[in-house]
């Protein structure tokens, strides 16, 4: 069956969460405990004033008491805004393909979706309270097609082919939230933005509201993460220019381009 699972950011940092664990999540379901099963796809649909759909996965752990699910520390307990995490409460964790956390990005606004011949009269749509909402499957097959992916969004449930992975990298670099974070973090370590690797430093070339635009955001160790659902840090990421980080995404050798890279702009200095 698919799914959407709902979360209402007042309630809990929606968009911290899927920034930081681009991996595995776990989303509260007291509703179909016995219905969600492995490999099911499900939305993860942001309730409020900017709702709509902001990421897409796939079931892989069913509804588990959150007290005994399998990685707890990928829970985001502290996230939690008003509510509190209980530990008999029903967690499923699901392994996200892409985030999208604004329309810049993609996701797909409720308004887009209301409009939908199909999904007009979905219950996300016409009842969109509580947090769980099955999905038929031509309600499912139209939000995939208003989602649009050129990949299959949803690989095979612990399966995440290099392609997949390295575009599940990219959207997280791209995820405002951490982008925003890290910058600011950066600048106020050292007073101004520059590439970590070439030093490159936009607001000497360009006028302000495009300098920031020239900087991306890297994750230094894309892979690593593998085994165990790891909290991306602002020191996971580093600032690139957009030139740099090109460079450095050229194979599949991410962490040794970035070495390499470094080592020869190091020598020049
Ligand atoms: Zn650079
Ligand atoms: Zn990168």
């Amino acid at each position: 069956m698919a799914w959407i699972f709902q979360g209402n950011p007042n309630r809990f940092d929606i968009d911290d969460y899927l920034s930081r664990y681009s991996q595995l999540i776990y989303w509260r379901t007291n509703r179909y405990i016995k219905e969600i099963s492995v490999g099911d796809p499900v939305f993860i649909w942001r309730a409020g004033s900017d709702a709509g759909a902001v990421a897409v996965g796939r079931v892989v752990e069913e509804p588990t008491q959150a007290q005994e699910v399998k990685h707890p520390e990928a829970l985001g307990d502290d996230l939690w805004v008003a509510d509190e995490l209980s530990p008999t409460e029903f967690k499923t964790g699901i392994q996200l393909s892409e985030v999208r956390l604004s329309t810049d990005e993609g996701m797909v606004a409720r308004s887009i979706a209301k409009d939908d011949v199909t999904l007009a009269s979905s219950t996300i749509i016409t009842v969109p309270s509580g947090t769980v909402f099955h999905l038929s499957d031509d309600e499912m097959a139209a939000l995939i097609h208003l989602w649009g992916a050129p990949i299959d969004i949803f690989p095979a449930a612990g399966v995440v082919e290099g392609k997949q992975q390295l575009r599940a990298h990219y959207a997280r670099e791209r995820s405002s939230r951490l982008r925003r974070d890290k910058l600011s973090a950066f600048r106020k370590e050292h007073g101004s933005l520059f590439c970590e690797i070439c030093g490159f430093s936009a607001s000497a070339h360009h006028p302000k509201p495009f300098a920031e635009r020239a900087y991306e955001v890297h994750h230094r160790n894309p892979l690593a993460a593998a085994a165990t659902p790891v909290r991306t840090t602002l020191n996971d990421l580093a600032v690139l220019c957009a030139n740099c980080h090109r460079a450095v995404h050229a194979n599949s050798h991410v962490i040794e381009n970035y070495e390499e890279l470094a080592k020869l702009y190091a020598s020049r200095r």
